[in-house]
């Protein structure tokens, strides 16, 4: 529902001459100078669905934690096109019921979250309302002119790859995890990727984003894909792996490039790079999950997916 309304939005937006990539990409790319283009991003994190401030403090995510991550995930759509990130704008709801204390507790938390992640606070709103707290993050960026890694440039042959072990965020790392603006800048300027997005909705939902914009399909193997620790510790009726390949927020880096250039990448990669080749692009349409056996399997777009209520009935 979420994606048909904003591909509703894409097909009907006119597109200004200096706007080089609208809806539809971890950021708009907007023209800029000779040599540089401006990413542009925005996200909402609402109390009780991006993150839960415990009023008491009894079972506290930190204002610090809530801050940082509001901040973050804007910082990973950047560095999904490979970009880096700039300024930020920062608009707040805050609830009445907060005192002052409260209030300028959340600034600072906001001043440190942005100086840790390189962002300088350049603007916002601040509002008061009977709801919970709400956040609102702009961020932009930027980017050398013409390398912005989009998300529609897959092409069959292409390897597909993960900057990390995926699933299981909600055991902490939605609120800690670090963008990966140093790797997706390093890739950039090393080889030659085709296209790129940052695992924010889940593996599956995320990669088919990649293959409709780039009217592909993809194979990938189930024993390739790395799982985090915290995804293996949950006990509940979906294996490890189905937590690897549909839970959302693990803000990892997913890309596709020839297998020449990874060839090249695995030669020259440095430390502080993790590269897992999860699977290849294919000419025919669809995901196919393929498992040690050899067994294939179709999968759909199954992942985190903001829902509203069906008042048909
Ligand atoms: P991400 O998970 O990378 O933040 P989203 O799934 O939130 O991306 O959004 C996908 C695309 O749709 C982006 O280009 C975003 O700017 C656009 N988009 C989402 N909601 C809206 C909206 N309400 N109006 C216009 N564009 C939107
Ligand atoms: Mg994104």
């Amino acid at each position: 529902m979420e994606f048909e309304l904003i591909d509703q939005l894409k097909f009907s937006a006119p597109v200004a001459p200096g706007i080089l990539l609208g809806i539809g990409d971890d950021c708009a790319i907007l023209a800029e100078d000779a040599s540089n283009e401006r990413l542009v991003t925005t996200d909402m994190l609402l109390d009780g669905v991006h993150f839960v401030y415990d009023y008491d403090k009894k079972n506290a995510q930190s204002l610090d934690l809530i801050a940082r991550k509001s901040i973050a995930v804007s910082v990973s759509d950047i560095a999904a096109m490979g970009g880096e990130p700039q300024a930020a704008f920062l608009s707040l709801a805050i609830p009445r019921a907060w005192s002052a204390e409260q209030a300028k507790e959340l600034f600072d938390s906001f001043s440190k979250a942005a100086a840790k992640l390189n962002v300088s606070l350049a603007g916002g709103d601040t509002t008061s309302w009977e709801g919970l707290l709400a956040i609102n993050v702009t961020l932009l960026g930027t980017v050398p002119k013409s390398e912005a890694i989009r998300r529609s440039g897959a092409q069959a042959g292409d390897v597909i790859c993960v900057s990390g072990p995926l699933g299981g965020s909600l055991a902490g790392k939605h609120l800690t995890f670090t963008p990966r603006v140093q790797q997706a800048c390093w890739l950039r300027k090393h080889c030659k990727l085709h296209a790129m997005i940052d695992i924010s909705d889940g593996l599956l939902a995320d990669l088919g984003h990649i293959l409709q914009e780039s009217g592909v399909g993809a194979e990938i193997f189930s024993q390739q894909i790395p799982i985090t620790e915290a995804a293996k510790c949950i006990e509940d009726s979906q294996s490890p792996l189905e937590h690897a390949i549909t839970d959302g927020e693990d803000f990892e880096l997913l890309w596709t490039m020839p297998e020449a250039e990874y060839q090249k990448l695995i030669q020259i990669q440095e430390d502080f790079i993790e590269v897992h080749r999860i699977g290849t692009i294919t000419q025919q349409t669809g995901c196919f999950l393929i498992d040690p056996q050899g067994k294939k399997e179709r999968r759909g777009n199954e992942g985190y997916v903001h829902q509203f209520a069906n008042h048909e009935n």
